[in-house]
């Protein structure tokens, strides 16, 4: 395939890396030159061994990456900076999980459709002002006011996977009623997922963003703030997703599936590779 992509696996060292993430990984190098990028926003649940079994286990598997590795946690200024240009698209919101429950008056989760980030946010805090913002409060994306800001009405791409389904498309209203005001600073963490994100795509220059299909929604978030922030859209391919027997999606707490208790019971790199289809 195009092997002059530079792509990358992201994970968060929260967990030991399972065959799903081995799949990931694989997919990434196959593609081109692969970055390793740590995602360690969420410092209350990574932990440094995790980080040091993620290289363990890829060198184990194979694989080699370009050094310095990325780590988000050092990277918090260069989210700052994105979130200060983003300011009059975004506000303050102090709303826990019940607060937005009980303003949907949904009694549970399930009740309700739920975005790429869960229950999709009714809008409580929207007409809220940053000065007005708490030390505990989230930053939230205005959706509507973004696209507005950017004179758009929708955000389509193309995945580079083989599956029938490649064209993706989503219209700014059915962006908001789908995935809604989704949050850019968490609390405690001066970034999220979706910004840090794009923000280190851009910065790493990967023009190929290969991950499971579980993330296809959140391209669409993604190529949002790429607009806001005019950084360059790559290319996206989302591959499928290795299940259990039970046809579960692998989870880090699946421990038994963990990459490390198969190469203590014997299993060899190629094992791996034949046991996720590759
Ligand atoms: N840190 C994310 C994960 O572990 C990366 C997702 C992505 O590739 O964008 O799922």
């Amino acid at each position: 395939m195009a092997g002059g992509e530079l792509t990358r696996f992201a994970p968060s060292p929260t967990g030991l890396l399972h065959l799903g993430h081995a799949f990931s990984a694989l997919i990434a190098a196959t593609h081109g030159r692969f970055h390793l990028r740590i995602e360690d926003i969420d410092r209350d649940r990574c932990r440094p061994e995790f980080e040091t079994a993620i290289f363990e286990d890829l060198a184990w598997l194979g694989l080699d990456w370009p050094r310095p590795v990325m780590r988000q946690s050092d990277r918090l200024p260069a989210y700052q900076q994105a979130l200060d240009r983003l300011a009059a698209l975004t506000y303050p919101c102090r709303c826990r999980r019940a607060d937005i429950r009980a303003a949907l008056s949904a009694p549970q989760e399930g009740a309700l459709p739920a975005g790429p980030d869960g229950l999709i946010y009714p809008g409580t805090c929207r007409h809220r002002g940053h000065d007005q913002a708490g030390p505990d409060d989230v930053i939230r994306l205005d959706a509507a006011r973004a696209f507005a800001a950017l004179g758009l009405d929708r955000i389509a791409f193309r995945d580079q996977a083989t599956q029938p389904d490649r064209d993706h498309a989503l219209t700014a209203t059915e962006f908001t009623a789908t995935i809604g005001d989704v949050i850019l600073s968490r609390r405690g963490m001066g970034t999220s997922y979706h910004l840090a994100v794009v923000i280190d795509d851009a910065a790493q220059g990967i023009t190929l963003v290969t991950r499971g299909r579980d993330l296809l929604q959140a391209t669409f978030i993604h190529i949002l703030l790429q607009r806001l922030l005019d950084l360059p859209t790559p290319r996206y391919l989302h591959h499928r997703l290795i299940r259990d027997d039970a046809g579960k999606r692998l989870a880090k707490r699946d421990d038994a599936r963990a990459l490390r208790h198969y190469r203590e019971a014997g299993a060899t790199p190629d094992d791996i590779r034949r046991m996720i289809g590759l």
